[in-house]
């Protein structure tokens, strides 16, 4: 199928061409139409699979229909990754005007909060410095957020509760002890109402854990 028969709205389509993503990836088959229906999801794909444009497309057509304040916030494990997700909402939200802003650590945290009082509609963020400016940052909440992106290498660092040390390598072991405490604490002051997606490269633990994730009876993809 094509992005319009998938139902992506014409500002959109316009940005896609612009972009010159002419047919969606297998992932963004599977996942736009339950996203757009509201549905939680669970998605595990690789790398350069396109998840990225996944998930923001629905975020940014839901913007669309109700622009309101901040709308969304993405978790992603590495200040790389969050700078190139920036960079894809700001690319497929161009037509429509969306604004982002990045949080992460080992850069000035004074301008960033500078960028978030300028009311992003999307806040890109590392856990932890997501946290050390919801703790100094006077006026800036997460509370009226409609949707929640958690990013991961492994399934079980987004999750936050388990933890799997068998299948990691050093890099995914210090990702995963510095985040899971972060990550549960910002969950508990996130709003219930909102959609959650969670996306990972690797599925390392029972499916059944994930309902424990604060997702609500999310849809499962694997491409
Ligand atoms: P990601 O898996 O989100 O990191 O995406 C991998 C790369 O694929 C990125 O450089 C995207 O710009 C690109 N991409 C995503 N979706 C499409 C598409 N439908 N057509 C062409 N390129 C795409």
């Amino acid at each position: 199928p094509s992005f319009k028969e998938l139902g992506v709205i014409d500002p959109l389509l316009q940005a896609l061409e612009q972009m010159s993503y002419k047919v969606p990836t297998p992932i963004q088959v599977e996942t736009l139409p339950p996203a757009f229906e509201g549905r939680d999801i669970i998605g595990v794909a690789a790398t350069g699979s396109g998840k990225t444009a996944a998930f923001a497309i629905p975020i940014l057509q839901k913007l669309w229909d109700t622009p309101q304040g901040l709308f969304a916030c993405v978790l992603a494990p590495t200040r790389e990754l969050a700078y190139q997700i920036s960079q894809q909402f700001e690319a497929l939200g161009s037509t429509i005007g969306v604004r982002c802003a990045v949080v992460v650590g080992g850069l000035d945290m004074q301008s960033q909060m500078v960028a978030l009082a300028k009311k992003p509609h999307i806040v890109i963020a590392t856990p932890g410095r997501l946290q050390d400016i919801l703790e100094n940052m006077k006026g800036f909440s997460l509370r009226n957020i409609k949707f929640l992106v958690r990013l991961s290498l492994l399934i079980n660092q987004c999750v936050g509760i388990e933890r799997c040390f068998q299948v990691l390598d050093e890099a995914d072991r210090l990702l995963d002890l510095d985040f899971g405490p972060v990550i549960d604490k910002l969950l508990k002051i996130l709003p219930t109402s909102r959609t959650t997606y969670l996306f990972s490269a690797t599925m390392t633990t029972k499916v059944a854990k994930l309902q424990r994730a604060s997702l609500s009876n999310p849809v499962r993809l694997q491409v």
